[in-house]
């Protein structure tokens, strides 16, 4: 099974199911994305934070070398990290995260949150996160703007074949309406019924760029980062609302809640480490849900959102010099976690770190 595609703004046809990178381990991350292929996936949502860039690529190269997949069929899609917007800053970044991939394209780049960090050189650390040499978030003077004319400079190269922006508010976006050359074929954010977003996907849907959700589960995804708020909500997959409509289509929640988004036009990029619900995530255009149905799961918005890091500050600092990989990957996609149970490290972590907006 492969899923639709959806035509972009720039007529460059994008699957409207994909598979997110994020927390998938590096250990099986190759081996993940070749069966994720073989299973019908043809996108795959990864970004320079998510750390796992070299193993992807090298779940791709399997698959083509086996001829399961063209490299063309594929539709690979990665994001300029926040240390890397200052404008000459930007081709570097791109061609290394191509080289890590062993591709010499990307279907679609984006930028990965509207902050701009202080450069850190990748041969000092890599992925560099949140956090500056001495452990404090230092701020780049880059702007949105400068970062956005280097992103379309790749367009125009063709090492990005479309480009996007991800976790901009309405505010940002209509600023980039002044200055865009070329407007973004996407905007990634947060969407769930919990966080319907309704006035910027209609903003979107006006101006002609695609959206595309992540964490299209609610707080599935942050629960397993012990993220308080996330603990603190119901389970969408438990929903009474979503659960009956699932038994009414003999589908699984999970299938209602990915139906809910692709329906009304917006990709969707679940992450799976299981093979039978990565499978399952991909049957998501099978069935129609019926347009009351889409009310009422539009209808649990609460304006809940989970990942929040654009309100970081220089205030959030860590103590501690740890650098355990695991915890650079939680810590630094998303500072106001707790991550105080996850195992021994993370403990010993939470004790030295010091953080305002800890749920
Ligand atoms: P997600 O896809 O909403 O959900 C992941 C969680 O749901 C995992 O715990 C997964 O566990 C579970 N799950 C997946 N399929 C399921 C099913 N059919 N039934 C029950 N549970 C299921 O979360 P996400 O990783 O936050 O978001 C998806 C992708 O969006 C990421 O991988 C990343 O590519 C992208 N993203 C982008 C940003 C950004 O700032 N642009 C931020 C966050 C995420 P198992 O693995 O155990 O199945």
């Amino acid at each position: 099974m492969v899923a639709p595609t959806v035509k972009l703004n720039n007529g460059r046809e994008m699957p409207l199911v994909g598979f997110g990178l994020w927390k998938v381990d590096n250990a099986t991350c190759a081996d993940t994305v070749y069966n994720a292929i073989k299973t019908g996936y043809r996108l795959f949502d990864g970004a320079c934070d998510y750390g796992n860039e070299v193993e992807a690529g090298q779940g791709f190269k399997r698959a083509i070398d086996e001829g399961l997949v063209k490299r063309e069929e594929l539709f690979i899609v990665s994001k300029l990290w926040n240390s890397f917007h200052d404008k000459e800053r930007v081709a570097p970044i791109c061609k290394k995260q191509l080289k890590d991939y062993g591709i010499d394209y990307f279907d679609l780049y984006i930028i990965h949150f509207p902050i701009a960090l202080k450069y850190v050189d990748p041969a000092t650390r890599y992925p560099p996160g949140f956090f500056y040499e001495d452990n404090k978030v230092e701020f780049s003077k880059a702007t949105l703007e400068e970062t956005y004319h280097a992103m379309e400079e790749l367009y125009d190269q063709g090492l990005a074949k479309s480009i996007g922006i991800s976790n901009y508010n309405g505010g940002l976006l209509l600023d980039l309406f002044r200055y865009a050359k070329h407007i973004p074929q996407t905007l990634q954010i947060e969407h769930h019924p919990y966080l319907t977003q309704e006035p910027l996907v209609q903003l979107c849907k006006e101006r002609g760029i695609t959206i595309t959700a992540y964490s299209s589960f609610g707080p599935a995804s942050f629960i397993e980062l012990e993220m308080k708020k996330a603990q603190d909500a119901p389970l969408l997959f438990d929903h009474p609302t979503v659960k009956s409509i699932a038994e009414k289509h003999n589908k699984s929640p999970a299938q209602v809640l990915l139906r809910w988004a692709t329906q009304r036009g917006v990709a969707v990029i679940p992450k799976s480490n299981n093979q039978s619900r990565l499978a399952a995530n991909l049957d998501v255009c099978s069935f129609d849900l019926k347009e009351d149905e889409i009310k009422e799961i539009s209808s649990l918005d609460q304006g809940l959102r989970f990942n929040n890091p654009t309100n970081v500050s220089t205030f959030y600092r860590k103590r501690c010099t740890t650098t355990s990989l695991t915890l650079f990957a939680v810590r630094h996609q998303h500072p106001d976690l707790r991550i105080d149970s996850l195992d021994t490290k993370r403990k010993q972590y939470h004790s030295l770190t010091t953080h305002p907006t800890r749920a």
